[in-house]
């Protein structure tokens, strides 16, 4: 089994070659392994990551496959789907590490502080449904300074959103509490960058560490 710090530094590894813009021979191999990997996988870490086309988990962290157990979901919120694949992988295969990875400019971050602005209610109620997933966290954002600064207001509202996901799953399933008290689960938020490539494991990285 791969220990919760172990694993992130092996993402932290991939996301460095990434962004040299290099590949890991472990990537590469892992294709030959595909038919014994038809028997069985033991992911070393869960993802759950936006949608959006540019940030595919498996190539920012250069991991191959078998290696990373992906949920991705527009503005990678957490709705109970979401809480019932983590707690699936990380019961059957032991997996100790999951990442919130969020990243800059997020759109579904953008449509709902558009929607908090102007409440046009022109989104469909399944679109609706991720806005007001999203909206509890950044709401509070638009009372303060930020406001007036759009730039800055979107960044803090990315973190907000990620941080409030960290917390859904460290707080909101018995299953996940329970293998974070005894078994070494960690929660960590991060951000990927559009612009540089980079991963910043923000949020409950770097303790015990
Ligand atoms: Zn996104």
């Amino acid at each position: 089994m791969v220990s919760a710090h172990e694993a992130l530094d092996r993402l932290h590894e991939g996301n460095l070659r990434f962004v040299a813009n290099v590949r890991g021979s472990d990537a590469f191999v892992s294709h030959t392994r595909r038919v014994e990997l038809a028997s069985g996988q033991q992911p070393f870490a869960i993802i759950l990551g936006c949608s959006d086309s540019r940030v595919p988990a498996e190539i920012v962290f250069d991991q191959g496959l078998g290696d990373l157990f992906v949920i991705r979901v527009a503005g990678n919120i957490v709705a109970p789907s979401q809480v019932g694949s983590v707690e699936f992988a990380a019961e059957r295969y032991h997996t100790r590490l999951v990442v919130v990875l969020g990243h800059s400019q997020c759109g579904a971050i953008l449509a709902t502080l558009e929607e908090l602005r102007t409440a046009t209610g022109k989104h469909s109620h399944n679109l609706r449904a991720i806005v007001d997933r999203v909206r509890p966290a950044i709401e509070g954002l638009l009372a303060t300074d930020l406001r007036d600064d759009p730039d800055a207001l979107v960044r803090e509202a990315v973190r907000a959103n990620i941080r409030a996901s960290v917390d859904h799953l460290r707080h909101g399933s018995q299953v996940l509490e329970e293998l974070i008290r005894k078994e070494g689960l960690l929660v960590v938020g991060a951000e990927y960058s559009l612009d540089t490539g980079c991963v910043d494991f923000f949020d409950g990285a770097s303790e015990d560490r």
